[in-house]
């Protein structure tokens, strides 16, 4: 495939290609582009040269190509999810539904364009008026991870476009293949050319000019904390507008009174979609004491039943890894985790078998005992294993909770609701959810406390984060003195 600058087919200027591959088979998908500094370059120059004609575009023309953009994404389901799949691994199901969550999101922000009202109100004083408008920030880069590349492209077009702004998307240089042909789904839907614009190759050339660039007013990040430090340092040369969504350490805390089989169901859910490889996700479960025993037996019993494989297979319900170093990571820890006492219940190894030989498999696992000095109870764990905790108390779950740099997502079980705010209240979390794994939606804000981000994507909140308040102030010399200096 090639690049989309200025809603133009293009090749890379060193005409250098990126291979693209399949996480179950090891076999090669497409390639794409190898840009280069000059080629962002290209691309931010077409966004800042349609900048004026889509942000001027009447606001309801906005609100009518989001919504063809959506029907579009979803007339093309099919094709655009088998894609994910063969680039990302994840299981087709789980693709579709990532797919059918972008068309959700241009849908939200289709029915939010032309809402806000601009505030006019009079000066304490009495001497005049002021209004506050709303502006878009002008071109936006867009940078993004691989383990949800479609539904993410979403948290930052449709807002950002719906605000009024244009871009350059940078995807992650694993996963162009979806984003690529989502971005022509876009212009197939009147978007005007150069109000979008992808762009393959290295983050550290890609994304760092992109981050550089003194024509790009704001970066939207999602990725691991580490480059998300980066971004906001390269950032900071210029002031640049930024919002980062990065790791997180969910905890999952289940208390006597739950549904257990609910809670069980919601565990393995939250821990194994996309194997393990979301943001927000079960990466810690923190059981009181009562029913851990029985707790655990239930989880064990049910996450037996998974099937691995290669995510094209209807039967599948867990595909592998995104690659080699991401499932090294998670049996590194893994047996970090046991060198210091922690029990295998389940899993703790790859599977055996040919059709597993080429991919990056490797089954799911629940581990009991764990340290809290463990690298799975402090960092991210992205892939498919469970760390399970049993405590005494509810002080003894918040501060479990609380214990990592992150504060991304978290989950509280309970049929007791004044118990479930309060603990929901003193969790360090950007979201809480209560008898409920962890799931994005459209009209929701998502982001992280601490270490897991800044700023807040979805929602009436992740539209503001796509506009500068202008404040114009109206001085009435009728009402007001006349101004002189000295004072
Ligand atoms: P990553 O390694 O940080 O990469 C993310 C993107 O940044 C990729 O497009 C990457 O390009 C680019 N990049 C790398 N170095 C860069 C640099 N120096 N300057 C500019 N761009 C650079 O993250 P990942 O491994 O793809 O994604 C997994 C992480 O994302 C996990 O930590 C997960 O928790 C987090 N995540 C957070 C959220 C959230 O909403 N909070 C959602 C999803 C995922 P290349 O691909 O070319 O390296």
């Amino acid at each position: 495939m090639q690049m989309l600058i200025d809603g133009r087919w293009v090749e890379a200027s060193s005409r250098e290609r990126i291979q693209v591959y399949n996480p179950a088979t090891g076999s090669v998908v497409d390639t794409v582009p190898r840009a280069e500094r000059e080629d962002v370059r290209a691309a931010v120059d077409a966004a800042e040269e349609s900048l004026k004609k889509w942000s001027e575009l009447p606001a309801i023309e906005r609100s009518r190509i989001l919504l063809k953009i959506a029907e579009n994404v979803r007339q093309n389901s099919e094709e655009l999810a088998r894609t994910l799949t063969l680039e990302q691994g994840k299981p087709l199901n789980e693709a579709r539904s990532e797919v059918n969550s972008f068309a959700n999101c241009c849908e939200y922000y289709a029915g939010l364009i032309g809402r806000h009202r601009n505030v006019q109100n009079e000066f304490l004083t009495g001497e005049g008026f002021f209004v506050v408008t709303k502006i878009p920030v002008g071109v936006v880069g867009a940078i993004l991870p691989w383990n949800f590349p479609v539904s993410l492209l979403g948290w930052k077009v449709a807002p950002g476009l719906a605000a009024g702004n244009t871009f350059v998307v940078k995807p992650a240089s694993s996963t162009p293949l979806t984003d690529i042909k989502v971005v022509d789904l876009m212009y197939k839907s009147g978007l005007p050319a150069g109000a979008v614009n992808i762009v393959t190759g290295p983050g550290i050339t890609v994304g760092e000019e992109i981050v550089r660039n003194p024509k790009v007013s704001k970066i939207a990040f999602t990725g691991e904390t580490g480059t998300g430090k980066k971004i906001m340092e390269m950032a900071s040369d210029q002031i640049k507008r930024i919002t980062l969504e990065l790791g997180g350490s969910d905890p999952m805390v289940v208390f006597e009174d739950a549904d257990l089989e609910l809670a069980v169901e919601g565990a393995v859910w939250g821990r194994f979609r996309n194997c393990g490889q979301s943001c927000t996700s079960v990466k810690r479960l923190i059981l009181l004491e009562g029913i851990a025993e029985q707790f655990i037996s239930k989880l064990v019993e049910k996450v037996r039943t998974i099937v691995v494989g290669n995510g094209i297979e209807p039967s599948t319900h867990m595909g592998p890894l995104h690659n080699e170093q991401q499932r090294e990571k998670i049996e590194n820890m893994v047996e970090d985790a046991v060198s210091l006492g922690a029990k295998v219940l389940v899993g703790g190894k790859r599977p055996e078998g040919e059709e597993f030989s080429k991919g990056y498999f490797y089954l799911p696992t629940v581990l009991t005992n764990v340290s809290e000095e463990a690298t799975i109870s402090n960092e991210e764990a992205f892939g498919p294993a469970l760390p399970v905790y049993v405590v005494r108390s509810e002080e003894e779950a918040v501060e479990l909770a609380n214990r990592t740099i992150y504060g991304l997502g978290s989950s509280v079980w309970t049929k007791n609701l004044e118990r479930a705010f309060r603990v929901a209240e003193m969790i360090q979390a950007g979201t809480t959810w209560i008898n409920s794994p962890p799931i994005a939606r459209a009209e929701v804000p998502f982001g992280g406390f601490k270490q897991s981000g800044l700023g807040r994507e979805l929602g009436v909140e992740g539209l503001e984060h796509y506009y500068e308040t202008k404040s114009i102030q109206v001085y009435d010399y009728s009402k007001g003195r006349k101004w002189r200096f000295p004072i």
